[in-house]
């Protein structure tokens, strides 16, 4: 049984049922809804993704990229990353897609090899007897299972009542994002405009749509009221980036057109298992989102938990394999991220000025892209 359809749950129930071990998931949401405008998939992303065949629809759905260039907030320098391509020479090295797309993608491929998936289910108690758990859902159903994976998010009810009480913790920043038309096709790679503890990024999200990121520190918290989240993009953003942003802040009218996240951590400790249950994806791990590597791990974290179990050893054993090949990779990808935003609160200033590049931008251009290819060389490794 897996409990979530999300990213990770639908991946780890399509590899499993293709590998003959049959796969049941509960969702709580009675009908689907994806919250979010886009995402992007990087190489490592791929390569999981392709285990199950669907990491070729994906690029043809979305967008393929094999650069990133970030620019100063006024959009007179700008400096290009390359990423490698870690999925092989016909997958690029990112992917960015629409979150309802992917969602679409993986949710056919889990249907198509016969995925039993009961929407508007949760677990309300998990059992271990000696050779199978018994779970029982929140409307009273019963069923004996091998195997039992937590694939349940941030917020996992099942980390708090079977791993352990650990809370996300806030990162002190907010992101803003929202799904745009795509008016200007000359604009080819992924663009992050750079202002300190800021970040405004357009990116191509498929043929027609532009999918708009930004992100601000508030670590007061502060609770806007849903109907002022487009005001308050214009009001923070609007002041702060030229270049192409105030062309695509301008489209935006309207709060419903904006998704507001206050971004929360987690680092749950070892073991990531009690017994028969084992947790995957954002259950466990989550870091600030700077490196969008969540997914990536999520979908790496399935793929290696669906081949261990499909491999037939005992399930502490499978519990055992999974902690140590996933625990270095989610450790790292966190560290890495904490860095990259304390990174960004590092003083001076992006602004060119007499269309000279700041000092800011011209550590960038020299530091950007080794770090990328430490990142990437430390993701190359086989999962
Ligand atoms: C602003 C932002 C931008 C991001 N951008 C990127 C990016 O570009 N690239 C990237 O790789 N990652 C990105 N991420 C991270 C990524 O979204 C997550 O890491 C990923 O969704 C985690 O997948 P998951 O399967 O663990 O959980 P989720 O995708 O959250 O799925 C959890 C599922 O479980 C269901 N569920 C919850 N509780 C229960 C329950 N009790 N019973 C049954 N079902 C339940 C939920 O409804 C949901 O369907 C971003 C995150 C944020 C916040």
């Amino acid at each position: 049984m897996i409990i979530g359809g999300g990213i990770s749950g639908l991946v780890l129930a399509t590899l499993l049922q293709r590998s003959g071990v049959s796969a049941t998931i509960v969702e709580k949401q009675a009908e689907w809804t994806q919250k979010g405008s886009g995402i992007h998939l990087y190489s490592n992303a791929l390569r999981a993704l392709d285990r199950i065949g669907v990491a070729h629809e994906i690029v043809s759905s979305g967008s393929a990229h094999d650069f990133y260039e970030y620019a100063d907030p006024d959009d007179i320098h700008r400096v290009r990353v390359r990423y490698p391509r870690l999925a092989g020479d016909d997958l690029p090295a990112l992917a960015t897609i629409t979150r309802q797309d992917l969602h679409d993608i993986l949710l056919q491929s889990a249907s198509d090899c016969g995925v039993e998936i009961r929407l508007g289910s949760t677990v309300e108690r998990f059992e271990e007897r000696k050779d199978h758990a018994i779970v029982t859902t929140n409307v009273g159903r019963q069923g004996r299972f091998d195997l039992v994976v937590a694939a349940d998010g941030i917020y996992s009810s099942m980390r708090d009542r079977y791993l352990g009480h650990n809370q996300p913790v806030y990162s002190g920043q907010v992101i803003l994002r929202a799904l745009l038309a795509r008016h200007d096709n000359s604009i080819d790679p992924k663009i992050m405009f750079a202002g300190v503890g800021m970040m405004f990024g357009i990116i191509p999200v498929n043929a027609d749509q532009i999918y708009m990121i930004a992100g601000m520190p508030d670590p007061e918290r502060t609770r806007h009221p849903n109907g002022v989240l487009h005001t308050l993009l214009h009001d923070r953003f609007g002041p702060v980036f030229g270049g192409l942003a105030p062309f695509y802040l301008e489209q935006i009218d309207d709060a419903r057109q904006v998704t507001y996240t206050a971004i929360e951590m987690i680092d749950q400790p070892a073991p990531w298992n009690n017994g028969r249950l084992i947790f995957i994806g954002d259950a466990v791990h989550a870091s600030p989102p700077y490196l969008a590597q969540g997914a990536a791990m999520a979908i790496e974290d399935a793929v290696v938990l669906g081949e261990l179990i499909a491999s037939g050893i005992a399930h502490d054993e499978v519990a055992a394999q999974f902690m140590l090949r996933r625990w270095p990779r989610a450790q790292f990808i966190r560290k890495t991220s904490l860095e990259r935003n304390r990174q960004r609160y590092q003083g001076g200033s992006y602004q060119s000025i007499d269309g000279k590049m700041s000092d800011r931008m011209r550590h960038l251009q020299n530091t950007a892209q080794p770090l990328i290819d430490d990142l990437y060389g430390f993701l190359a490794q086989p999962i």
